[in-house]
């Protein structure tokens, strides 16, 4: 799938391991996602309703949307992907609001 230049610029907010695993889901994931939300302010986590120790804030947690089944396709292959040797994987893989009009899946490395 193509990623667009905006979302290209939303990952480079990411740590590089970040970026590179949510580089690597996207492109393994073989359907449409879009990247909705990388790195966040406080204060904008605090207006998306965000946990107050969300990975947002450190530039290590991605928000995905995509229709119900590719999202759960990207939610198992992020627990599978590793990059390099020695990577543990997530640290979170969460799908949410699944069926309503916000579902997502949020993954943090
Ligand atoms: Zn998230």
């Amino acid at each position: 799938m193509c990623i667009t230049n905006r979302e290209v610029a939303m990952l480079r907010l990411l740590t590089p391991h970040a970026n590179a695993h949510a580089r690597q889901l996207i492109a393994e994931t073989g359907a449409p996602l879009r990247v909705t939300s990388t790195l966040r302010t406080s204060a904008r986590n605090r207006q998306v309703g965000g946990s107050p120790g969300s990975f947002h804030l450190r530039g290590r947690a991605v928000d995905l949307t995509g229709d119900r089944y590719t999202l759960r396709r990207a939610a198992d292959l992020a627990w599978d992907l590793r990059i390099g040797r020695g990577c543990t994987g997530p640290e979170e893989v969460l799908l949410e609001y699944l069926g309503t009009p916000r579902q997502h899946l949020h993954v943090a490395w």
